[in-house]
């Protein structure tokens, strides 16, 4: 359990200092930058962690929103709208019973109450989340509903309100945050349920060091985002930071960066062959 929470701390490190350093403002209206440039270039790439200069992806209208995607028979249902026994918190390294609210089919955001962690620990696989950022919206660039799918509490797909409101493109929804944007922004309306269908290879390490790196290919809305994107390093805000070696399985995570988007029917499927292992 050591172990766990350690690893879990390292994680979600870098966004709770964002937090806990944004958390005097009040909690309506809170702006942030929509990019920088006083951030160090991102390696392989021509643009700087979280560009300002970065063009944003192309506007791509997805089909309309429509009910939960039933899970096939060899998922693993992780949350069906009901409870959180799946699941616990991680709030600043610490364990405990997750804070936040599950209420009509759905589980939403406690802000402060910390990262929702699951309690089984996954790796490479098929993941299908669905989720929904605030109506009415508030908040501008990265406190427009922003959360986040944690692959291995640790490699972000982006969530947040990313409908008609700029911000960096590598911040925006359906990014790997700070690292790649998606390739259009297929983003639908606050308060719509949208979804992510992410097919996840997980790194691999050797005596502590990285032999593969993790890949990404995630549609948004059944729209196409990321093709086998190679994920640079953790997650992290404003720096690259490289892997840091971990085991085979991690626990998932969604992310309380304390605006209330909401999450329905999360299911996965492990990893077959299809990465090699
Ligand atoms: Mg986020």
């Amino acid at each position: 359990m050591r172990k766990l929470i350690v690893l879990i701390g390292i994680g979600t490190l870098a966004t709770a200092g964002y937090v806990a350093a944004q958390s005097k403002q009040s909690k309506k209206g809170r702006t942030s930058p929509v990019g920088y440039s006083d951030t160090p270039m991102l390696p392989g790439q021509k643009w700087k962690v979280h560009d300002i200069e970065r063009p944003r992806p192309p506007v791509v209208t997805p089909a309309p929103a429509g009910a939960p995607l039933p899970a096939p028979s060899d998922a693993i249902v992780l949350f069906d709208g009901k409870d959180l026994s799946k699941w616990q918190s991680s709030n600043k390294g610490k364990v405990g019973a997750p804070g936040w609210k599950v209420e009509n089919g759905y589980v939403e955001v406690v802000g402060g109450s910390g990262d929702l962690v699951t309690r089984d620990k996954f790796g490479s696989g098929q993941y299908h989340i669905e989720w929904a950022s605030p109506n009415p919206p508030d908040g501008t660039s990265q406190w427009r509903g922003n959360s986040g799918v944690l692959l291995m509490s640790r490699y972000e797909i982006q969530v947040l309100d990313s409908y008609n409101t700029p911000t960096y493109a590598d911040g925006q929804a359906g990014a790997i945050y700070g690292q790649w944007p998606p390739h259009v922004n297929a983003s639908r309306k606050p308060g719509e349920w949208q979804t992510f269908d992410i097919a996840f290879e997980a790194p691999r390490f050797e005596a502590g060091k990285l032999t593969k790196p993790g890949y990404a290919t995630v549609f948004h809305n059944g729209v196409l985002v990321h093709h086998h994107q190679e994920i640079i390093g953790q997650m992290a805000h404003r720096i690259v930071r490289a892997y840091e070696s971990h085991d085979a399985e991690e626990p998932f995570s969604l992310q309380d960066h304390d605006t209330p988007v909401r999450y329905r029917n999360i299911w996965m499927r492990r990893g077959r062959n299809y990465d090699g292992k």
